[in-house]
């Protein structure tokens, strides 16, 4: 919902670097949240998509469609009722979703601050008393309780989850991963508004090598952990991807997969990090066939990094510029 906001590259009041500032740092920019957060409720009274839990061994991952495109995301312990709630927004969304699987909220994990994000804390803990909220001390996270440190460890129940300081999109962004192997089950990466399905969160405040080394810091995981992003973005993302990078069949087939599902308004998550490698061109800044595509080739005495930081800023750029989001 934000990003509609920033793309449109008007200058006067509305610029987007000012509307940004309002939107995080006023008072406006909570009251557009509760605007949007109605508005939603009344046009998705059923949320914006389908969804579907998956469940393994003793891990049941729900996704909550929230507002007009944002995922929330429920992690159950099946054999406590205990649950994990991932960027809860709309907090009465969230409730009837705890409700419908008869299980309690003992932590939030947030991924930033922005409200689409963060806006549902207050709401859950007034409600849940006793719940934790973790994120990152540098990003004014509502109610938080739990600071939480780069590789830090969280563990409710038999879930175990592992935060990753990711900078870029917010300066305290952070994503969250789910330990498949207490279950038995695949790792599951709960990434915000870092990583979404063939696409990146905007470059709010961080430089691109701060992105890139955040990026980075995802293709370390497993080719097979799942990802869960924090909003429903697949079919514009994958038009864009085309244009950077005409000739890709996997990306090609993803989209006809893509587009079917989004027909019937199917929820497009989750994806693995794996198939991500294969046509998101934001983890792809190290190919030549991108670096042919954007007619950008390293200089004379370029180091690596830094080119690929380069790649990284313009592939934004254009999708910036691209007309969507
Ligand atoms: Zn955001």
């Amino acid at each position: 919902a934000l990003s509609n906001h920033t793309s449109s590259g008007s200058q006067g009041p509305w610029a987007p670097e000012k509307w940004y500032s309002l939107y995080t740092r006023t008072r406006l920019g909570y009251l557009f949240y509760k605007r949007q957060l109605k508005k939603a409720r009344e046009r998705y009274p059923h949320g914006h998509s389908y969804t579907q839990a998956i469940v393994f061994s003793g891990v049941k991952v729900v996704p909550v469609p929230v507002l007009s495109d944002n995922y929330s995301y429920l992690i159950i312990d099946t054999a406590s009722n205990l649950a994990v709630a991932v960027d809860p927004s709309d907090p009465i969304a969230v409730q009837t979703y705890l409700e419908r699987e008869g299980a309690t909220l003992e932590a939030i994990l947030c991924t930033h601050k922005h409200w689409d994000h963060s806006g549902g804390n207050k709401a859950l803990k007034r409600q849940y008393k006793s719940c934790r909220v973790y994120g990152s001390s540098t990003d004014d996270i509502p109610e938080l309780t739990h600071p939480l440190k780069d590789r830090e460890q969280v563990t409710v129940g038999r879930l175990q989850f592992q935060a990753f300081f990711t900078p870029g999109h917010t300066v305290g962004h952070m994503i969250y991963l789910l330990d498949g192997k207490s279950g038995d089950g695949p790792d599951c990466l709960f990434s915000g508004d870092l990583l979404f399905l063939a696409g990146c969160g905007r470059m709010f405040e961080g430089s691109p090598k701060t992105m890139l080394e955040s990026l980075d810091t995802v293709a370390s995981l497993s080719d097979s952990a799942l990802l869960w992003p924090g909003h429903e973005y697949a079919a514009d993302n994958l038009t864009f991807a085309a244009v950077v990078e005409p000739d890709n069949t996997v990306r090609d087939r993803k989209f006809q997969w893509v587009l079917q599902h989004r027909l019937e308004k199917k929820c497009t998550c989750p994806s693995t990090l794996g198939e991500e490698k294969e046509y998101n061109p934001f983890l792809r800044t190290h190919c030549p066939d991108l670096h042919l595509a954007l007619d950008l080739q390293p200089g004379p005495n370029e180091e690596w990094g830094h080119f690929r930081a380069r790649i990284l800023e313009e592939v934004r750029r254009r999708k910036d510029l691209f007309k969507g989001r």
